[in-house]
């Protein structure tokens, strides 16, 4: 008998687009030096207050209308009480389901594999990041600027069958968090968390009974997409073993962690150790009144997303299907890819160039296209050039990537260096009638049938012109001459 996998996700991502942190002043600001962003409040010092920040809960409310949510008529925290060396306040600010957090029951719909596939939202909730702990050889660090950093949490039902599915669904929240402005949603940089939890059941029983799922093992902070991918397809394994070997049934939910290094999810808790939180609602933030209007507000400030900008690629500029999925996969890639279309460029070769160069750059180097040496403006110069033909194709290349290796501004580079081709007609005439008067005996060759003399000629020429002749133009004229 075949198994289906049933798997729900609870992904967090830190809200890196507010000024200032969620409940202080402290600035929310990732790579600054350790512990310099940090007000009292976030160290619980006595007698300090949170207030909440209305943009992270502006953003927060945001996402929950992407995600298609019903937003609460008003907001609550509550405190999440344990004790850690990264959560000074011995609680954590966060909501529960009652009352409503930001958003609950929500649709998303994404695609996978050319197809489209839905996943249905339990809820979002905004909380506040813990520190960051930093373990060396023999001592721990930790880094307080990363304490009350606003962080959404979605908890999807488990809709997903696959680990391909998860990812792609994964893929499609980081760029609605970029899209909307709200996250840079970097998972190099720590920004989205996700706990990943895994059933599995029989593929006869109906999907829609929840008395026939499997027993929910979660796999605690997976940090990267790959790392999603692999724990789900180690739990699958592992839990269709143990159906084989009749195990499976007596398992209790557990709670198990990724390790990336052996590849294998190891047993951390079982669910009738689960902590006890002992919620209540945080008395020091009074319930917030949200407004109709200001949801209208915000509905109405919702952005282009993703879908919208690949949907005016395809019809707008003619790209293929598959060129605009690339360029819109990434915010910060379509916006490079955008400016180069603003500042005048082909739209086709713009295309082009940012698929197959700059991306293939990025990717080879593993670096963001924020951390790329040649800015759209930059790579605007060389398509500049090579449009109004003033340089191959080729030496487009040689350009682009001499200038990303000296670090070297194209326009300056184009300038020095020896690329500009010649493409006046007049010039490289003069310049094939000399090179022809200096080689009657090899034209009177040419004429007695030695033709493969011709690229010796051109030859001449380039020498002439240490390369910089247009070689269309070259032979135009060449073949012109020996006509004569
Ligand atoms: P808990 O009470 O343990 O937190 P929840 O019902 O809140 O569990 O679900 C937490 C996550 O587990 C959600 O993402 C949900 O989709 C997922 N989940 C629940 N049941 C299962 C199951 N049988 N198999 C896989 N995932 C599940
Ligand atoms: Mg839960």
């Amino acid at each position: 008998m075949g198994y289906i996998a049933k798997i729900g996700l609870e992904m967090h991502c830190e809200v890196s687009e507010t000024n200032t942190k969620v409940f202080s002043s402290a600035r929310n600001s990732y790579s600054d030096i350790p512990n310099s962003n940090v007000r009292p409040v976030d160290m619980a010092f006595p007698g300090t207050l949170p207030v909440v920040n209305k943009e992270a809960v502006r953003m927060a409310l945001m996402a929950s209308m992407i995600l298609n949510c019903k937003q609460p008529e008003y907001m609550y925290f509550e405190r999440k009480n344990y004790y850690y060396p990264d959560l000074p306040k011995g609680f954590q600010l966060t909501q529960e389901t009652k009352p409503i957090p930001v958003g609950i029951y929500g649709k998303v719909e994404f695609e996978c594999d050319n197809e489209i596939k839905s996943v249905r939202v339990n809820n979002l909730h905004l909380e506040e990041d813990a520190a960051s702990l930093d373990h060396y050889f023999s001592s721990s660090n930790i880094d307080y600027n990363r304490a009350g950093v606003p962080l959404l949490e979605l908890v999807t039902e488990p809709d997903l069958h696959s680990a391909n599915e998860a990812v792609a669904f994964l893929e499609h929240m980081r760029s609605v968090y970029q899209y909307a402005g709200i996250s840079e949603a970097d998972s190099k940089k720590g920004q989205i968390r996700c706990d990943v939890n895994v059933s599995i059941m029989d593929e006869n029983l109906d999907e829609e009974d929840p008395k026939n799922w499997g027993t929910k093992i979660e796999i605690k902070n997976v940090n990267s997409f790959g790392g999603v991918r692999d724990a789900i397809n180690y739990e699958i394994k592992r839990q269709t073993e143990l159906k084989e070997n009749g195990k499976y049934d007596e398992m209790e939910q557990q709670t198990r962690r990724w390790d990336e290094e052996s590849g294998t999810t190891i047993y951390m808790r079982s669910k009738v150790d689960a902590i006890d939180y002992k919620y209540f609602v945080e008395p020091n933030i009074p319930k917030i009144k949200i407004s109709k209007s200001w949801l209208e507000e915000i509905r109405k400030s919702i952005p282009e997303m993703a879908l919208d900008r690949k949907k005016k690629y395809i019809e707008k500029y003619n790209l293929s299907d598959y060129d605009a999925t690339v360029l819109v996969k990434e915010k910060n890639v379509s916006d490079y890819f955008e400016e180069l279309v603003n500042n005048n460029i082909d739209v086709k070769v713009a295309a082009n160039w940012v698929t197959v160069q700059v991306l293939g750059y990025i990717n080879k180097h593993d670096i963001s296209i924020n951390d790329f040496y040649l800015k759209a403006e930059m790579l605007g110069t060389i398509l500049k050039a090579l449009g109004s033909k003033k340089i191959s194709s080729k030496q487009a290349k040689e350009l682009f990537f001499k200038a990303i290796e000296e670090e070297k501004d194209p326009k300056e580079l184009l300038k020095s260096s020896d690329m500009t081709q010649i493409t006046d007609e007049k010039e490289i005439s003069d310049i094939v009638d000399k090179v022809m008067e200096n080689n009657q005996s090899q034209i009177e060759e040419y004429k007695n049938g030695k033709t493969n003399l011709f690229d010796y000629f051109v030859g001449q020429v380039m020498k002439e012109t240490r390369g910089k002749a247009n070689p269309v133009i070259t032979k135009k004229l060449i073949s012109q001459y020996l006509e004569k």
